[in-house]
C-alpha cells in the first residue's frame, strides 16, 4: 500500500509505542517508590517528635522535682532541728532521691531519661564559679554533715548553710535549669515539625508531579492506544470506511431498530464497473488509488452521519434507515452522478451501478435486504451499468 512509505514498519513503531510505555511504568513506579520513602521517613520523624516530646517531659519533670525536693528538704531539716526525730528517715530519703536525680539529668540512663545534656545545658551544670551540679552536690554533702555531724558544731553550721542554700541559692537555680530543658525541648520540636512540613511538601509536589507527568501521559497512551486498536478492529485498512463485519454489525442494529419502530429501512450495494479492466490496464497500484478516490466522492456526497462500508473487493454498501426506497434510489443516483462527473489527470475515469432495496415483512435479518440490493446490482450491470437500479 503507498501511503504505508511514510509510516516507519508496523514492529519499529510497535517497538518504540513500547519503550516509551516501558519509560512511563518505570517513572510511575518510581515515583511511587519515592512517595512510599517519604512517608517512611514521615513517619519517623513523627515517632521521632513524640519519643523526644515523651523524653523531655520526663527530663522537665526530674529537673522540676528538684526544686521541690529542695524545699522538702528545708522543712524536714527545720522539724528535725526542732527536735522531731520522725524527719530524719524521710529527710535522708529526700536527699537520695535528689542525689538520683541528680545523677540522671546529668548522665542520663536513669528514671526513664535518655536525654544527654546539650552544650548550653552542660555549661551551666558544670561551668564557672555558679556551675548548678557542684552547687547540688555541696548541697546533698552538707545535708549528709547536718544528719550525720561529726560534732554539735558541725551540725549547728550544716544546718545554717543547708537553709541557706535552701531558701536563697538553690531555687533560682534550678528553675533556670528547668526553663533551659523547656527551651531546647520546644526548638527540637520546632526544627522536627519544620523538618515534617518540608517532608509534606516534597510528598505532595511529587504527587502532583507524578498525577502531571506519569499518570496523565500514561492514560493517554492507553486511550490513544485503544482507539487505534478500535480503529484497526472497526475499519477497512484501505479506503478508511468501515470494513464488513463493523458495516454488518451496523446495517444489523438499523435494521433492528427500524423494524421495532416500524419505520422505513432501505439499502444500496455500489459496485465499479469494469473495474478488472482498470487492474489490467494501470495495475493493481492504480486499481487501489481509484478505490481510494471512490471513498473519497462517497464520504463527500453522502451525509457525516451515514456509514458507508467496503463490503467486497470493489463493493460498497450503505443502509439508510426512516427511508423508502425512492429516496434511496436519489441517494443513490446522487452518489452515482458524482462518481461520473469525476475527472482526473492520473486516474481513469470511472462509473459505478446501484443496485437499492428496501425491507420487506418477511425478512429475517438484514442480509435478506442485502441479498435484494445484489439483485437489483446485477440488473444494473445487466442494463448496460452506469447506473441505478430499485
Ligand atoms: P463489473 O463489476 O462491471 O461487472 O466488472 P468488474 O471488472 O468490476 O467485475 P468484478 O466485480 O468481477 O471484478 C472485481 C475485480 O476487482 C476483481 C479484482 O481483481 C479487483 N479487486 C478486488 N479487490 C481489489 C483491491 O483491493 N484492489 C484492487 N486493485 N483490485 C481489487
Ligand atoms: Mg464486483
Ligand atoms: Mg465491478
Amino acid at each position: 500500500m503507498s501511503d504505508s512509505a511514510e509510516l516507519p514498519p508496523p514492529e519499529v513503531a510497535f517497538r518504540s509505542e513500547r519503550d516509551v510505555a516501558r519509560g512511563l511504568t518505570a517513572a510511575y513506579v518510581l515515583g511511587l517508590a519515592l512517595i512510599a520513602i517519604l512517608a517512611i521517613v514521615s513517619h519517623f520523624i513523627l515517632n521521632n517528635i513524640i519519643f523526644d516530646q515523651r523524653d523531655a517531659a520526663t527530663v522537665i519533670n526530674v529537673a522540676a522535682r528538684q526544686r521541690m525536693l529542695t524545699e522538702e528538704i528545708g522543712l524536714l531539716a527545720t522539724d528535725l532541728h526542732a527536735g522531731d526525730e520522725t524527719a530524719r528517715a524521710p529527710l535522708m530519703e529526700a536527699a537520695a532521691l535528689m542525689r538520683r536525680s541528680e545523677d540522671a539529668l546529668v548522665h542520663a540512663g536513669d528514671l526513664g531519661i535518655s536525654h544527654i545534656l546539650q552544650l548550653g545545658q552542660r555549661q551551666y551544670y558544670y561551668e564557672g564559679t555558679a556551675a548548678l551540679d557542684p552547687a547540688i552536690r555541696t548541697f546533698l554533702d552538707v545535708v549528709q554533715r547536718y544528719v550525720k555531724p561529726s560534732s554539735a558544731e558541725d551540725g549547728e553550721a550544716a544546718y545554717r548553710s543547708l537553709q541557706t542554700s535552701v531558701r536563697i541559692m538553690l531555687p533560682p537555680a534550678l528553675d533556670h535549669a528547668v526553663s533551659l530543658f523547656e527551651d531546647e525541648a520546644n526548638r527540637r520540636v520546632d526544627w522536627l515539625r519544620t523538618v515534617q512540613a518540608i517532608v509534606l511538601a516534597v510528598l505532595l509536589v511529587t504527587l502532583v508531579l507524578e498525577g502531571f507527568f506519569i499518570f496523565r501521559p500514561l492514560v493517554r497512551k492507553v486511550q490513544a492506544h485503544a482507539k487505534h486498536l478500535y480503529d484497526i478492529a472497526t475499519s477497512d485498512e484501505l479506503t478508511g470506511l468501515a470494513n464488513r463485519r463493523h458495516f454488518m454489525d451496523h446495517a444489523q442494529r438499523a435494521w433492528l431498530l427500524a423494524r421495532r419502530n416500524k419505520e422505513p429501512f432501505s439499502a444500496f450495494i455500489v459496485d465499479i464497473d469494469h473495474f478488472r479492466r482498470v487492474n489490467d490496464f494501470g495495475g493493481h497500484e492504480v486499481g487501489d488509488q481509484v478505490l481510494r478516490r471512490f471513498a473519497e466522492i462517497a464520504t463527500d456526497t453522502l451525509r457525516s452521519s451515514d456509514l458507508m462500508g467496503r463490503i467486497g473487493g470493489e463493493e460498497f454498501a450503505l443502509v439508510l434507515p426512516d427511508m423508502q426506497s425512492e429516496g434511496a434510489a436519489l441517494v443513490a443516483e446522487k452518489l452515482r452522478q458524482a462518481v461520473a462527473a469525476e475527472r482526473s489527470e492520473t486516474l481513469p475515469r470511472m462509473t459505478v451501478s446501484v443496485g437499492v432495496s428496501t425491507v420487506m415483512p418477511e425478512d429475517k435479518s438484514v442480509e435478506d435486504v442485502l441479498r435484494r440490493a445484489d439483485v437489483a446490482l446485477h440488473e444494473a450491470k445487466r442494463a448496460g451499468r452506469n447506473r441505478v437500479a430499485s
